[in-house]
């Protein structure tokens, strides 16, 4: 349900905060999920309206009082050892025994992000229109993985993503909406966008060199070319035996190939690259940036030239460079303008990490944030920063959804070959079964979704709701017996 909110938050989100930050870290911030588990009370629906208004007001009078309160708590770590028992309370506790902890274990002891004399870290994002939000989301819980799995969250995903490409100024093939196979979509963090940027890129560069095998002529016969050689020979023995033994081993994600790769980014950029390619399992080589735009720390296209040529005689293989466009540390802009055409020219994939500064270009003033933009290959930005969207709504662009999205759709890895396999079988039950499952979501009094196993396809009835009775169990069964009664 996030999704939800984030798109409903997006509409509404003002901007005024200014990028002005000295230090390098991010910080994890608090999740309401660790607060959910500290509030073991008993609830029915019109506790939650009486209770439910007490906790607005609680937040609203948080906001109004902030000023009078310090930035830093005072406390000391181990601090809540004496405010919380040391086992879960046996019994439900009482509303108002709650509200008085939240003031003494929870604010008391809570660094205010939102006090004006918060100078750290960076600013998060916060408005009352994103808790309205939160409340919906919270309030309605679903899940949109998929479009059936609830069509408003992920079309307003779309829509909302769109609107912000053209509110920012980012290229129209960016669009959902648009003819070509452009993509906006909203992930967790930064950070995951980044490790999904980089896995993207490893995945391109994998397939390219498979798809070409003479790809590695381009180097001669230097270090890199018999390195290709070697790894190809090898990727041969590999899928042939994967396959014989039913492993899975998608071809574009296969280690024997990207084990040369290196990838670049400027010295200033954010820790979570650091932590994306450690974890890519590929090499990260860190180019010093320069005085330049702005008089701010970024890297030229001389430096990423000369690099790229270095690492080739090394035996790398070059495949990715991640544009930082406004750094945590002192806002420094890689020029993507200059550096696109480059990546373009080398073969590089190129991602543009804009978490921090990003926001800004909604403002006219900050439009130059988005140059260069065309080239990218992908682009992300945090709302959660200076766009006033509560924790965490961090959408990604993508050039080239549909050729991404293949690399993490796990349905076309095994689930293609498992339907190819019992295809002669749909003139069996399975047919009989698909068609009972497809008429009983179309007559909509009960809703499930099919699964397979071995071959065979059948209806999955998952009992879901807390609010399930028997009666309810006995009811679906008759609509089931109705339909099929009906269609055989
Ligand atoms: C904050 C920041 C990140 C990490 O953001 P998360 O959403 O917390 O993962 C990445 N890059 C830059 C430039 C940042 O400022």
């Amino acid at each position: 349900m996030d999704r939800y909110r984030k798109c409903v938050s997006v509409l509404f989100a003002p901007l005024f905060f200014f990028p002005i930050a000295l230090s390098p870290f991010s910080f994890p911030l608090w999740e309401p999920q660790r607060l959910r588990l500290f509030s073991i009370s008993d609830m029915d629906s019109q506790k939650l309206r009486t209770d439910g208004k007490r906790m607005l007001d609680f937040v609203a009078d948080y906001w109004d009082g902030i000023r009078e309160r310090r930035p830093l708590p005072d406390v000391k770590p181990g601090y809540i050892r004496d405010l919380v028992p040391t086992t879960a309370p046996t019994s439900p506790e009482d509303w108002t025994k709650i509200f008085d902890d939240l003031e003494n274990v929870v604010i008391n002891g809570a660094t205010h992000w939102h006090h004006p004399h918060f100078f750290a870290y960076f600013p998060t994002a916060l408005s009352y229109q994103s808790i309205m939000a939160d409340i919906l989301s919270g309030g309605i819980a679903g899940i949109g993985f998929t479009w059936k799995s609830c069509p408003s969250m992920t079309e307003l995903e779309m829509s909302s993503l769109d609107w912000v490409v053209d509110l920012m100024g980012l290229p129209e093939h960016f669009k959902n909406s648009h003819d070509g196979p452009g993509c906006g979509i909203i992930q967790s963090t930064a950070s995951d966008s980044t490790m999904v940027a980089i896995m993207a890129a490893r995945a391109t560069k994998v397939e390219q060199i498979k798809a070409e095998p003479t790809f590695m002529k381009w180097v001669g016969e230097t270090g890199v070319g018999r390195t290709l050689k070697g790894i190809l020979d090898r990727v041969k023995t590999n899928t042939t035996d994967d396959e014989a033994a039913g492993i899975i081993s998608p071809h574009f994600h296969d280690p024997t190939v990207f084990e040369r790769f290196v990838m670049y980014c400027s010295d200033q950029a954010h820790s979570s690259v650091e932590k994306g390619a450690m974890l890519s399992a590929i090499r990260l080589r860190k180019l010093k940036s320069t005085r330049g735009f702005l008089g701010n720390y970024s890297v030229t296209g001389q430096t990423l030239r000369d690099a790229i040529k270095e690492d080739r005689e090394r035996g790398y293989v070059p495949f990715m460079f991640l544009a930082t466009v406004g750094t945590t540390c002192s806002c420094g802009v890689d020029q993507v303008d200059e550096l696109g055409p480059i990546c373009a020219a080398e073969g590089l994939y190129i991602h543009v990490d804009a978490a921090y500064a990003g926001t800004f270009a909604l403002c006219d003033e900050f439009k130059y944030l988005t140059r260069g933009m065309e080239h990218v290959d992908s682009y992300n930005f945090n709302l959660h920063k200076a766009g006033m969207v509560n924790f965490d709504c961090s959408p990604m662009w993508f050039k080239n959804g549909t050729h991404v999205s293949r690399f993490f759709n796990v349905d076309a890895l095994y689930l293609a070959h498992e339907y190819q396999s019992t295809a002669a079988d749909y003139r069996s039950t399975n047919a009989d079964n698909e068609k009972l499952c497809n008429a009983i979501n179309e007559d909509r009094r009960i809703h499930l979704v099919p699964s397979t196993v071995h071959g065979t396809y059948f209806l999955r009835m998952v009992v879901c709701s807390q609010l399930t009775t028997l009666d309810d169990v006995i009811f679906a069964k008759n609509v089931i017996c109705q339909i099929a009664d009906r269609l055989f």
